[in-house]
């Protein structure tokens, strides 16, 4: 059987950067469930679908042909066969992400495709509802957060060091905005399984916490 770790949380809790280097150490699979609603994003947008055209967004979402490979440790998403994973971290395709992704059409779209990648492999699984929904039986469950100042903090510093403009002030405000529609949304929200484990990020460094994750993997896994 395949072992599974479930990594949730809010935006900028480092879960990416994290389960990468996790996955990197245990020679899991690292599946960036957050570049699925950007790939189904991405085909809205390109085919001219307004997040609030719902019946449209619901018959899109019957045929989208999303499919995931790996180059080396890297997932790879693939549009119609067209890896299309170079152009999902554009703030566009992030919004668009984040507001369809409450749509209940958007998410069983994508649910069967995360949970036959669990099954196959070895896997740690990032999201916000991985260890509630698509994964309950997960046999590590993390739920990894740190205060907004800090997550807001950490993404301006990616984008500085990028030479992307960065208004400390707006991604704040746009990380807020995020949360709340993952918080609130009726359809598999933002929230901690009752078994995770709450890993608040906002004092570590990210080789704390690699390490921290790495523990419980130990632990659970001779069990
Ligand atoms: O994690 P990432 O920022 O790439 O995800 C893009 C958007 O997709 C998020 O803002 C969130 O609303 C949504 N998402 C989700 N469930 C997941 C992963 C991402 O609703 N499992």
């Amino acid at each position: 059987m395949s072992f599974n770790i479930a990594v949730d949380g809010p935006a900028g809790a480092g879960k990416s950067t994290i389960a990468k280097r996790v996955a990197a150490a245990l020679s899991f699979h690292y599946v960036d469930t957050g570049a699925m609603y950007r790939a189904i994003a991405l085909y809205l947008i390109r085919s001219g679908i307004p997040p609030e055209d719902t019946e449209a967004i619901g018959n899109a979402c019957r045929d989208i042909p999303i499919s995931i490979g790996y180059s080396g440790q890297e997932q790879q998403v693939f549009l119609n066969g067209e890896n299309v994973t170079g152009e999902l971290r554009a703030e566009k395709v992030g919004n668009m992400a984040s507001i369809v992704s409450a749509n209940p059409m958007v998410r069983e779209a994508l649910l069967s495709l995360q949970r036959r990648l669990a099954r196959e492999q070895d896997v740690i699984m990032d999201g916000r509802d991985i260890g509630t929904n698509i994964l309950p039986e997960a046999q590590l469950k993390i739920f990894l957060t740190a205060s907004t100042e800090k997550r807001a903090d950490r993404r301006y510093r990616e984008l500085l060091e990028k030479g992307e403009p960065a208004d400390f002030e707006k991604i704040r405000r746009d990380i807020e905005e995020r949360d709340n529609r993952d918080r609130n949304r009726k359809t598999a929200p933002l929230r901690q399984a009752p078994d995770a484990v709450l890993v608040d990020t906002t004092d570590m460094d990210i080789d704390q916490v690699t390490e921290r994750i790495l523990e419980l993997y130990r632990e659970r896994a001779v069990r």
